[in-house]
């Protein structure tokens, strides 16, 4: 087996690419890391539109482990998010600190759905701002 230390979440935005390269590269992170990227990031997990939209996230972290054996699963959420907006379930428009509540609510959701499907693994998640300021949740 390939084995990596990490399997990371990312949405698609392209405004946090260069947010999540910094992130990945400064934390050591570039090729110890599986990427899954897709919209919302974290906002299937806890609340998929249909639900076959979780079970394909699921999906895609179950075959990092299976194939890599992650330690740490890390869901890199961010700011004015159109994954989580489609339904405004988190509405575009907030204030940074109205938006970081927010995904601070939905990533402890996501972050104990994670410890309850992957026993073992560490979890973690973090919020980026589209100023690239990052913090953990
Ligand atoms: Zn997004």
């Amino acid at each position: 087996m390939h084995k990596a230390k990490y399997c990371i979440v990312t949405c698609i935005d392209f405004r946090l690419q260069k947010a999540y390269s910094n992130f990945i590269e400064s934390r050591q992170m570039l090729s110890t890391c599986d990427v899954i990227s897709l919209a919302g990031c974290s906002r299937d997990l806890v609340k998929p539109i249909e639900n076959w939209h979780k079970d394909a996230l699921l999906r895609q972290i179950e075959l990092s482990v299976k194939l890599h054996n992650p330690d740490t699963l890390i869901l890199l959420d961010h700011q004015d998010c159109g994954g989580y907006a489609q339904d405004s379930t988190i509405a575009q428009g907030l204030t940074v600190d109205q938006d970081r509540l927010a995904h601070s609510e939905w990533g402890k959701i996501a972050k104990a759905a994670l410890l309850e499907k992957f026993p073992g693994k560490s979890v973690q998640v973090y919020y980026f701002q589209l100023d690239g300021k990052v913090e953990e949740l």
